[in-house]
């Protein structure tokens, strides 16, 4: 549009998008403590984390495919999909990654300080879900 009179959300702030991950890295972390995980690089922990919230999860293989996807239907939830071509801590970075994707869509608007909230992005919405999803990655696997 080019007449100035399109509507615009104000774009999410940086301080709102760490804010999300810090809440969802230590909600993942928590669950994957409360469920006895000695490893988290490992994807048998994440698939646990999974089920505990109620996350469906299936596995793909395909060499230089995607890590990974989200999808979200509004009955049914979140799914999961790993490609197993990576090695396993990958794997398991891709599941907390995919996690985090499936936390923005359930959880997170109501319970952020002030309510701020994720949805209101100047940007496609796929895309802040995504940079919320890198930084939980970061957080639960910080780079040595
Ligand atoms: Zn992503």
């Amino acid at each position: 549009m080019t007449d100035g009179s399109s509507w615009r959300p104000e774009a999410v702030p940086a301080t709102t998008i760490e804010e999300c991950a810090r809440l969802i890295a230590a909600r993942l972390e928590r669950c994957a403590l409360e469920l006895g995980a000695s490893d988290l690089a490992s994807p048998a922990t994440w698939q646990q984390v999974a089920d505990r919230l109620g996350v469906r999860y299936h596995t793909w293989y395909s060499p230089g495919g995607d890590r990974g996807e989200c999808a979200w239907h509004p009955l049914f939830g979140c799914a999961i999909a790993i490609n197993e071509a990576y090695p396993p801590r990958e794997q398991a970075a891709a599941y907390v990654h995919e996690l985090a994707h499936a936390a923005v869509f359930e959880w997170i608007p109501p319970q952020l300080t002030g309510a701020a909230d994720v949805y209101r992005y100047d940007d496609d919405p796929g895309c802040v879900r995504h940079q919320v999803a890198r930084r939980v990655e970061e957080l639960v696997f910080p780079s040595p």
